[in-house]
């Protein structure tokens, strides 16, 4: 399906892998320009970077800890001095634990809020000066958000906030013509799903409505429609893609 976001310029964080990485694919794919980051050095990054060779799509791929400001600031200031002003930002970058309250340390705590939540923060704070007329912004939140979930209150907590700052952001952006959405993913096979025993996929098939686990590409193509022009009067929503969870 052609979105008509060719010549456009994207960040999206945390694009080595899962769903950060079948989006950066997927807008390559449509012709954008994609600058993303990581935070841990591993192969996917090369792989990522040959993929994206492979389809002949120019990009930026560094290191950025979305949890500093500093980190971020530097990212956004590469991707403007190489690409030009941002039309997309896609916030995926995040963590999960599972850890119930009284096993919950102020650390892990503030790790997963302060990537999941203060990261978006940050992006957008110093997205916002670089972004190009009728620039757009794509925040990934849970499912868990609306649902909850035991043994995870910082993860829940930091999505459902997710959905506050989506909401509270399109009341500023919309009168500078910038949209803001968020896409509250449900289960999708990815490397925060590993863990997940034959048993519980088989009971996780049995709760979603369309009896299996998404794909990375089911968020990705998502992400396409919110930042199209087909969502041009969307904003401030939370767009759920979840199978019916
Ligand atoms: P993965 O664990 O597969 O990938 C996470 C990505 O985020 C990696 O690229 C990772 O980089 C990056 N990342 C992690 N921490 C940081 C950081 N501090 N700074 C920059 N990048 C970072 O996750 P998913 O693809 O499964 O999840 C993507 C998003 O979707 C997350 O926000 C997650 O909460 C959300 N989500 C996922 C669901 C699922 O079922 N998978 C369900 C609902 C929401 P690196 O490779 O360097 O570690």
């Amino acid at each position: 399906m052609d979105f008509e976001l060719k010549g456009k310029h994207a960040i999206l964080t945390g694009g080595s892998r899962g769903i950060g990485r079948a989006t950066v694919l997927a807008l390559a794919r449509q012709g954008v320009t994609v600058t993303t980051c990581h935070v841990r050095d591993s192969d996917d990054v090369g792989s990522l970077a040959d993929d994206l060779a492979g389809l002949g799509a120019d990009h930026l791929i560094a290191r950025c800890d979305v949890a500093d400001e500093a980190q971020v600031e530097r990212l956004v200031d590469q991707a403007y001095e190489r690409f030009g002003p941002v039309d997309l930002l896609v916030n995926n970058a995040g963590v999960i634990s599972h850890l119930p309250l009284d096993h919950l340390g102020p650390d892990e705590w503030r790790r997963v809020v302060d990537t999941n939540l203060t990261g978006m923060y940050h992006t957008i704070r110093k997205a916002l000066p670089r972004f190009a007329p009728g620039a757009s912004v794509v925040n990934i939140t849970s499912a868990v958000a609306r649902h909850g979930m035991p043994a995870a209150a910082h993860y829940v907590a930091s999505k459902a906030a997710v959905m506050g700052l989506t909401r509270a952001l399109c009341k500023e952006f919309g009168p500078r013509g910038v949209r803001i959405n968020a896409i509250a993913s449900g289960l999708i096979e990815t490397d925060q799903m590993g863990a997940v025993s034959d048993e519980g996929r088989a009971k996780y098939h049995e709760m979603i409505p369309l009896g299996r686990i998404g794909r990375p590409e089911e968020i990705a193509q998502a992400v396409l429609f919110l930042a199209s022009g087909a969502a041009s009067y969307i904003t401030g929503a939370t767009l759920d893609v979840d199978g019916g969870i």
